[in-house]
């Protein structure tokens, strides 16, 4: 994995893996005989009140979609994120799905099986899969997520996080993307980040400035003075941030 290993992406499933507002048109539509094309895309991220939902309505129509039309197993990936988060694992980032999809009692199992159903069929690679609505609590060096209330809460937590585009979060400050493709280069830029920070061998002392003795037996690799001079001696020690 090289200079990339450790960074743990964290990635939220609902409006930024999958297209969980379609799927739950088409769904919500068919429940109440409307034509999906008056059901507007969401501004504001709520029970979809922008539909004529109440909150009740809203958990009625979702509990269904769940369980009857199974809309966790069956809806549509976004554009490109097998193939954005397969890069990012061939660079050695760690992909953590963070999801909140465990909204309301009694579905958990069809839930949690077609959500797992739903990441093998579209070929997403993950490590470790998190039901969990308390984002911030779950480890991670960077989360990709479209909800402005989790957003701000990993903000808030000291965490950075990427606004996955959607009309409900336009309001919130970048780092913002607006496909797979722009998740990637944010990625690859925090991974560059970090690549340039490399430890020095000892403490903020200057190799070239350390007389080394060697010792019997000692590989020439193993002495600091045989390692690249890839960076300047005047660098402060603090900036070195080995994670
Ligand atoms: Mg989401």
């Amino acid at each position: 994995m090289g200079d990339n290993d450790g960074l743990v992406l964290g990635v939220d499933l609902d409006g930024v893996c999958a297209d969980y507002e379609g799927a739950f048109r088409a769904s919500v539509a068919r429940q109440l005989g409307r034509d999906p094309a008056d059901l507007p895309p969401q501004t504001v991220m709520d029970a979809y009140s922008e539909w004529g939902l109440s909150f009740t309505a809203f958990e009625r129509a979702h509990r269904h979609a769940v369980l009857e039309d199974r809309m966790f197993r069956t809806m549509a990936p976004m554009p490109g994120v097998s193939e954005a988060l397969w890069r990012l694992s061939d660079l050695g980032v760690w992909i953590r799905i963070i999801t909140h999809r465990l909204l309301f009692n009694w579905a958990h199992e069809t839930s949690a099986a077609d959500t797992a159903a739903w990441l093998d069929l579209h070929r997403i690679p993950y490590r470790d899969l998190c039901f969990i609505g308390d984002k911030p609590h779950v480890g991670a060096d960077v989360y990709v997520d479209d909800a402005p209330r989790h957003i701000v809460g990993l903000r808030a937590a000291g965490k950075t996080a990427i606004v996955f585009d959607q009309p409900y979060n336009r309001d919130l400050p970048g780092p913002r993307a607006t496909s797979w493709d722009d998740v990637v280069a944010h990625v690859e830029g925090l991974l560059a980040s970090r690549a340039r920070q490399v430890p020095l061998p000892f403490d903020g002392v200057p190799p070239a400035t350390v007389p080394h003795p060697g010792r019997a037996g000692e590989r020439p690799t193993d002495r600091p003075a045989d390692r690249p001079a890839d960076r300047p001696a005047d660098r402060p020690a603090d900036e070195e941030t080995p994670r």
